[in-house]
């Protein structure tokens, strides 16, 4: 599996404050601010130094389609079924050839196949004839694929070529607003917030780091706080023991 392979660490990483320390600064200010977001940061990259997707790929083709394949659907389900699609078809050219119905046979265990199986074949076929063969690394043409939204863009350009892009996805959404580290009404007002809060040195991997965090602590019905790395640090008004 093709991992992060083009993403960069930054040269000098923030140190992460000793418990202590994070506590006086903790009862000196309540508010979210610059110092309490890198150490959130901080901690979330110590937890996980080289975060990445659980959507299995070994080129940004594999992954460009994965992504398509996931909007409203399990990272587990899209796994599944591209593991047997992969293995029989995995350029534009080899999707487009087997057909909408050959490609059907392959996702039908995902929800929305069916337009989703249309959305691909039409993106292999400009795939095909307009950037030979290749995902292009540009938003503008990549959001100019059908079934190719902002979000999926974003991933396509952070994961498979190392942009600083940040896809909010209901997870990113839900903690960002939880902790007060990047709050908005909508998911481009959290994308806005988070390029502009989140310094340099975490942008690449922050999107990672808070889907992770999002699916496997802070989940949606009840967040795991007791068991949070950062809960110390969250403003979330109703947490959970
Ligand atoms: S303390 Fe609770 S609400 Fe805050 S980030 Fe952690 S799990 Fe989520």
């Amino acid at each position: 599996m093709l991992q992060n392979q083009n993403l960069k660490m930054c040269s000098a990483p923030v140190l992460p404050l000793k418990p202590k320390q994070a506590a006086n600064f903790n009862k000196k200010t309540s508010q979210m601010n610059k110092t309490k977001r890198i150490e959130i940061l901080s901690r979330l990259r110590n937890e996980n130094p080289h975060p990445t997707t659980e959507l299995n790929y070994s080129s940004p083709f594999e992954l460009l389609i994965a992504v398509i394949l996931s909007a409203q659907a399990t990272d587990v389900g899209v796994n599944k079924a591209t593991s047997k699609l992969y293995a029989v078809a995995n350029t534009p050219q080899a999707i487009y050839d087997l057909g909408l119905d050959g490609l059907k046979s392959y996702i039908k265990t995902i929800g929305l196949f069916n337009a989703k199986a249309e959305n691909v074949m039409k993106t292999c076929y400009i795939l095909i004839n307009e950037h030979n063969s290749q995902v292009p690394e540009s938003r503008e043409a990549l959001e100019a694929l059908p079934g190719v939204g902002r979000k999926t863009a974003n991933v396509v350009l952070n994961t498979a070529f190392g942009w600083p892009t940040i896809a909010v996805d209901t997870h990113i959404f839900r903690v960002s607003n939880r902790t007060k580290l990047a709050p908005g009404k909508n998911v481009d007002q959290v994308e806005q917030k988070l390029l502009k809060v989140v310094p340099k040195e975490f942008k690449v991997d922050v999107h990672h780091w808070l889907i992770l965090h999002g699916r496997y602590t802070c989940i949606a019905r009840k967040p795991r706080c007791g068991s949070c790395i950062i809960e110390d640090l969250c403003e979330f008004k109703d947490k959970t023991e």
